[in-house]
């Protein structure tokens, strides 16, 4: 079995950003400048947020942070994107999500620019990404097809299961995994929360992409011998051993599958790392773009 270090991935990919951006400025172009809009108190939010600053930091980039109050109004929010929108020295910028209930997270979504939109969810994005054409592609799903690709991992003509239709992670996932090109050529069967028989369409499976948030859902047999596991799942559970109390794990069970597996990203450490470096990249993207 062989461990998808995304964390080391994510330092050489740093370095090779960094070498770009030095270029860059040796050239006489300003740093790429990514700026992040953060709405209330919520913890993992904040902490998502300060990691991608911190990687701005770490490979020159210019970052610019925008916090606002729980209560924020939506009418405020718009006028903060429309301001981004507009200012030619940011290339581009995320909100994080999830906003508080009384905003419409689709109206702000719609509302950011395109070229700008460096996580990759506005509809213009998603649906260049689905035609095959270039596009900001949305941040966890580049980042496992970066994966893939530096770990040399055969995908075409492979069956890839994923499990789990959202439109951040598994929706966009089944479809790129099912595009023309490399990593891609798969034959993808899409499982969600109405399929039948999951564990059946796991076990056919020689790629699994696990994005549903549920603790260690996927075991030992609902894998076949030298399948490749991506697990995409963040999830908290309670663990005395740590300060905190609580630890992370994923949506597969490392432990019980890890031998039966060719290829395993673990958690944390593994997709995690890649969707932040991913981000990065598409911020290079936009910022060569503009210059
Ligand atoms: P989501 O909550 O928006 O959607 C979950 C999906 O799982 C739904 O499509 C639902 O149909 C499916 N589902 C739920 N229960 C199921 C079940 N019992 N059987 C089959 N399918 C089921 O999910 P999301 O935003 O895609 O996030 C999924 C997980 O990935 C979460 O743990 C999240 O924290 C994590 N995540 C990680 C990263 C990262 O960078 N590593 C990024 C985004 C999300």
């Amino acid at each position: 079995m062989t461990l998808l270090d995304g964390k080391k991935l994510a330092e050489e990919i740093k370095l090779e950003i960094k070498a770009e951006v030095d270029q860059m400025l040796a050239s006489g172009k300003r740093a790429p400048h990514l700026a992040a809009v953060l709405v209330g108190q919520n913890p993992a939010s904040k902490a998502y947020v300060s990691t991608k600053i911190k990687f701005c930091e770490d490979v020159g980039y210019g970052s610019t942070l925008i916090t606002e109050d729980e209560n924020v109004t939506e009418e405020r929010l718009l006028s903060i994107i429309d301001d981004l929108n507009q200012n030619d020295a940011i290339d581009g910028y995320i909100v994080q999500l999830p906003l508080p209930r009384h905003i419409d997270e689709e109206r702000i979504n719609l509302a950011i620019r395109p070229e700008k939109d460096v996580d990759g969810f506005h509809p213009m994005n998603f649906g260049k990404m689905a035609q095959g054409m270039e596009a900001f592609l949305p941040a966890t799903p580049y980042g496992i097809l970066e994966m893939l690709r530096r770990y040399q991992i055969p995908t075409e003509g492979k069956h890839c299961v994923v499990l789990g239709r959202s439109n951040i992670v598994g929706g966009p996932m089944s479809i790129l995994m099912s595009r023309k090109g490399y990593p891609g050529n798969c034959t993808v069967t899409l499982t969600h929360s109405k399929t039948r028989d999951i564990g059946g369409e796991l076990r056919r499976a020689d790629i699994i992409i696990a994005a549903i948030g549920i603790p260690g859902y996927v075991k030992a047999d609902m894998i076949k011998e030298g399948a490749v596991v991506i697990d995409v799942g963040i999830n908290r559970v309670q663990d005395a051993s740590k300060k905190s109390g609580f630890g992370l794990t994923g949506d597969v069970d490392f432990a019980q599958i890890k031998d039966k597996c060719s290829f395993i990203s673990p958690v944390p450490g593994g997709v995690g790392p890649m969707t932040v470096t991913a981000l990065m990249l598409n911020t290079l993207k936009a910022a060569k773009k503009i210059h």
